[in-house]
């Protein structure tokens, strides 16, 4: 059959040279990528980063300003990263990934290899699917709309049944992420709504999504109607940008922030400049991340109209209110500890200072987890300075407290280097739940408030005494409404029903239900072509 034939289905074909026509399916293609990356240490310490994305639209470097982009989110992903492009005569979309750093990925010998005027980036940590070349983004597919890649943060919490539905349709997936789901929903025949292919897409997905999508016309931006992740819009010499934090504009000369893409909005860039679409329903709340200002996002970055490093020092303030404590000195652990700290300082009148030095230069460890091996891990990356600390009462403000581990170890650390008390101060309250949006939480067997009462952490911990900031002056502190966020992971209230069942790998566990291709009874003689 011919390829056209399978696309009006529906259907997309793999790209380059791992074409693969079965009927009736289709696949995706990396485009020759095929090695994996280490496993993850299995003694997660700190919840992770999910995904930033990058798009340009207009300009005749796109593929090195998203470049620059992507360099200004690493923060968000570190595992894997790509950039797709295409040009206004030449629409054959051109990309690059690879595992690691932006940095590590990407040289000038590689971005004069991306020529276009329209880009889209992603870098990438995984929070469903492994972390393997053939999952990084953004995922370029081809079907009967053309070519169209897309780059995703968040997280989908129906793409396994929706991948169901489609693989009973003859759909061959070729990642084991969920943002895959929505290439094949574009790809489908329209429904006779009169909605386009996207919108019909998007009204299937149930989740959260901040996209950015490059098709052959245009670029497109998306977030979903809660809001969950941001997205905000700049320019740069006329050129439109698209990106998942403000601190990326701050870094391209010239450029500057516009507005955010508002939840539930679809912004449309192509020759004709910039629309915006809300096709859904309004929703009464949203449910913006709030530990994007906790922890995530950069100090830098201001979302929803509100400077990240400001609410992290107002939550600062909060704590001390909440949890005042005689002591000598305010230490943050760094680097998303150090504005709360000046915060508590500020409000506490207690002195500031720096005890904990970070090595900057230190990746993920991929040791098993022996007490030796932890106690490196904790060291290498935040090494004590004990002159600072010695004969002193410390307050330690940190941002999460996740297995307790590396927290007590820091303690420990604190106590040997000569501090005299330890007080931890911890700027959001218990985590106790999983994130199912886009955050990789670990197991919430793993999770310690979840587990354990204060008394007992605080005597885990080996502290002093132990106070988390609560939800109200959480909130207090981005000086915005309690039904503006999503704060599932601290008290249980999904604004989107999830599947507590599921995990990043419910894509990967699908392989063991593999069967063979010839049925074992399949003895009997059949007719091949008329013939016995
Ligand atoms: S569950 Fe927690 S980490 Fe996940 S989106 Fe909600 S607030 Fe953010």
């Amino acid at each position: 059959m011919e390829r056209s034939l399978y696309e009006k289905r529906g259907k997309i074909v793999i790209k380059k040279t791992e074409t693969l026509f079965l009927r009736p399916g289709w696949c995706i293609s990396r485009l020759g990528m095929n090695h994996s990356f280490p496993a993850r240490a299995s003694f997660q310490h700190r919840p992770k980063d999910e995904c930033g994305v990058f798009a340009v639209y207009g300009h005749p470097q796109a593929a090195e300003i998203t470049f620059f982009g992507l360099y200004a989110l690493q923060h968000r992903g570190q595992e894997s990263a790509g950039i797709v492009v295409s040009g206004d005569k030449d629409r054959k979309f051109k990309s690059h990934h690879g595992m690691g750093l932006v940095s590590q990925i990407f040289n000038e010998h590689q971005l004069s290899k991306l020529p276009g005027t329209r880009s889209i980036g992603h870098v990438r940590y995984s929070t469903t699917g492994s972390s393997t070349l053939e999952n990084a983004q953004p995922i370029v597919a081809d079907c009967s709309r053309g070519q169209i890649a897309v780059g995703h943060n968040g997280n989908l919490v129906n793409a396994h049944v929706l991948r169901d539905e489609l693989e009973a349709d003859g759909a061959i997936f070729k990642t084991t992420v969920d943002s895959e789901v929505i290439l094949h929903l574009m790809a489908q025949p329209s429904n006779h709504t009169g909605d386009s292919s996207l919108v019909q897409a998007l009204c299937k997905v149930k989740g959260a999504f901040s996209l950015v999508l490059l098709s052959e016309r245009e670029i497109i931006g998306v977030r979903d109607s809660l809001g969950f992740r941001p997205l905000c819009i700049g320019q740069v010499d006329g050129a439109w940008l698209l990106s998942s934090e403000t601190c990326a504009f701050d870094i391209i000369p010239g450029a500057k922030f516009v507005r955010d893409v508002e939840p539930g909005e679809i912004v449309v860039i192509d020759e004709n400049g910039l629309r915006s679409i809300k096709p859904f329903v309004e929703k009464e709340r949203t449910g913006f991340c709030i530990f994007e200002y906790v922890y995530f996002a950069r100090p830098d970055s201001t979302l929803e109209g509100v400077n990240v490093s400001a609410v992290r020092t107002n939550m600062g303030r909060e704590l001390a209110r909440l949890h005042p404590v005689e002591a000598d000195l305010v230490i943050p652990v760094p680097d998303s500890g150090n504005y709360a700290a000046l915060g508590f300082s500020e409000e506490s009148g207690i002195p500031y200072d720096h005890a904990f030095v970070r090595n900057h230069y230190v990746g993920r460890t991929f040791l098993n987890p022996s007490q030796l091996a932890r106690e490196f891990g904790v060291r290498v990356k935040l090494n004590i300075i004990k002159e600072r600390v010695a004969g002193k009462r410390v307050v330690v403000v940190d941002d999460s407290i996740v297995r307790g581990t590396t927290a007590r170890a820091r303690v420990m650390n604190l106590r040997k280097a000569g501090a005299k008390e330890v007080h931890i101060r911890i700027s959001c309250p218990p985590h106790r739940f999983p994130c199912h949006y886009g955050i990789d939480f670990p197991d919430p067997k793993d999770l310690i408030a979840n587990l354990y009462s204060h008394e007992e952490i605080t005597k885990y911990l080996q502290a002093d005494s132990l106070g988390y900031l609560d939800a109200a002056g959480m909130v207090r502190a981005t000086g915005r409404g309690e039904n503006k966020f999503c704060m599932a992971c601290f008290n249980g209230k999904y604004p989107v029903a999830v599947n507590p069942e599921l995990d990043k790998l419910v894509f990967e566990r699908r392989r063991e239900r593999a069967e063979s291709l010839v049925f074992a009874e399949e003895t009997a003689p059949r007719l091949f072509n008329g013939k016995i």
